[in-house]
């Protein structure tokens, strides 16, 4: 039988994993951190992810907390009045299917369980170079699921495929127990700040049990790039607060009664959206390819890395199972990426086109799904497919066309 090697156990890395030793593979991963290291560490992400990338999970049987994690059953968008108190902009819309957002620190302990508990061998290092060499001349393929870790940088940057060379955003995760539920039904309230940033927050589950996320867009240089000083994890819930009362007290006033979940559901850091070469070529000439965040690199304002970690991850196991006996040769790996580039890149447009400041049309867009419940209906349900955004949400054009229907519909 094949023997795969994944450098990386986090999303995509664990996903591809446990479902190739469910199909009888010879799988190792080389893992720098144990369960019990990433669950005693920081928070990683806000990891909210929608139907599509969830039922990845379900088709391995590795949904374990569809019952316990509190859903995410819609979408909310506002934008502030900016000439005074108020929202000159709010809707809502359900998803058709339920969200859901793990703790990383709950999730891949409890997978690399499963993957140990399935025969899976997994080994605890930092990877180097030397090791993917010596994992090169046993195994069939070497996979790089390094998430943003250091080794990832063996993969080319694909200047082409990234518009940004710098981070676009100063990037915070707050969670917290106690904040008041949103009326009607749950949902990612997301706050457009214009000049500023965005916030967007909602209900996950935690090591302690539900809880909400609250994740900080801030502009770098701009009011909500403003952690530098939250040196401690009170600081970091106080600075979080602020934030609030300041730009959006209407989310504020849901936090009247919060407290961090721990000391470690804190976040702040920023990097530049990133997509790379998904080939690489070792000292020796052997060949390894990349997979999830290590090659294509998402800023988290639309929410999209780990649904694109999950995608990729079975994209990348639906491609193994087809390759049968035959080598995991260049072509194969280039070809495989590609697959998942066929859908990626709708993903990666959206998300890069949401970092910049948003053209009249889009504010148009926005502002229309007011009135127009399917419009935000739409909107909404992107999330899980973001290629449902084009052509309209990128070309003035398609988007009148698209509101002209609508309207008169
Ligand atoms: C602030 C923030 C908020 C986010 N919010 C969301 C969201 O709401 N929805 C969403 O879909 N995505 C979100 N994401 C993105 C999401 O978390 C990632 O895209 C996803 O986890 C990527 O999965 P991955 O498998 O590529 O890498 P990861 O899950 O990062 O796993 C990589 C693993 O490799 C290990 N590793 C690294 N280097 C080495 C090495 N040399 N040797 C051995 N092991 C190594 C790491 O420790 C880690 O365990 C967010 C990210 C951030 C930063």
């Amino acid at each position: 039988m094949k023997r795969i090697t994944i450098v990386g156990g986090g999303q995509s890395g664990l996903q591809l994993a446990i479902g190739l030793l469910q199909k009888g593979y010879d799988v190792k991963i080389i893992q720098d951190r144990t369960g019990d290291q990433i669950a005693a560490g920081r928070v990683l992400s806000s990891q909210c992810q929608f139907d599509a990338a969830l039922d990845h999970e379900r088709a391995l049987g590795i949904n374990f907390w569809e019952d316990t994690c509190p859903p995410v059953e819609g979408i909310s968008f506002t934008v502030p009045n900016p000439e005074g108190p108020g929202k000159a902009v709010e809707w809502a819309a359900k998803l058709d299917a339920k969200g859901q957002s793990i703790d990383q620190r709950v999730k891949m302990p409890r997978w690399l369980e499963e993957f140990s508990r399935l025969g899976g061998d997994l080994v605890i290092a930092t990877a180097d170079i030397a090791m993917l060499e010596h994992e090169a001349k046993s195994a069939d393929l070497v996979l790089v699921a390094s998430g943003k870790g250091e080794i990832g940088k063996l993969f080319e940057r694909d200047a082409e495929r990234s518009p940004f060379d710098a981070p676009q955003r100063a990037l915070a995760l707050t969670y917290v127990h106690g904040m008041a539920p949103r009326e009607n039904f749950s949902a990612v309230n997301f706050n457009l700040i214009p000049g500023v940033g965005e916030y967007f927050v909602f209900p996950a589950l935690t090591k302690s049990g539900p809880c909400e996320i609250m994740v900080f867009e801030g502009v770098p240089g701009g009011p909500m790039d403003c952690w530098k000083d939250a040196t401690t994890p009170a600081a970091h819930l106080e600075t979080s607060l602020n934030i609030l009362k300041t730009f959006t007290p209407w989310e504020y006033d849901r936090c009247k009664n919060v407290e961090l979940t721990d000391d470690n559901g804190i976040l702040a850091g920023r990097f530049p959206p990133t997509v790379r070469k998904p080939v690489a070529t070792l000292p020796s000439g052997a060949k390894v390819l990349g997979l999830g965040d290590a090659v294509c690199l998402n800023d988290p304002i639309t929410g999209q890395g780990a649904n694109n970690a999950a995608k990729a991850a079975a994209v990348y196991f639906d491609a193994i199972l087809a390759q049968g006996d035959k080598p995991f040769d260049e072509a194969w790996m280039s070809a495989t990426f590609e697959r998942f580039w066929d859908y990626a890149q709708w993903v990666v447009r959206w998300t890069n086109m949401m970092l910049l400041p948003p053209p009249p049309f889009v504010l148009n867009i926005m502002g229309s799904a007011q009135v127009l419940p399917g419009l935000a209906h739409r909107i909404a349900n992107g999330f899980d497919d973001p290629r449902d955004f084009f052509p309209w949400f990128a070309d003035p054009a398609a988007a009148e066309d698209y509101l002209t229907s609508l309207q008169a519909a």
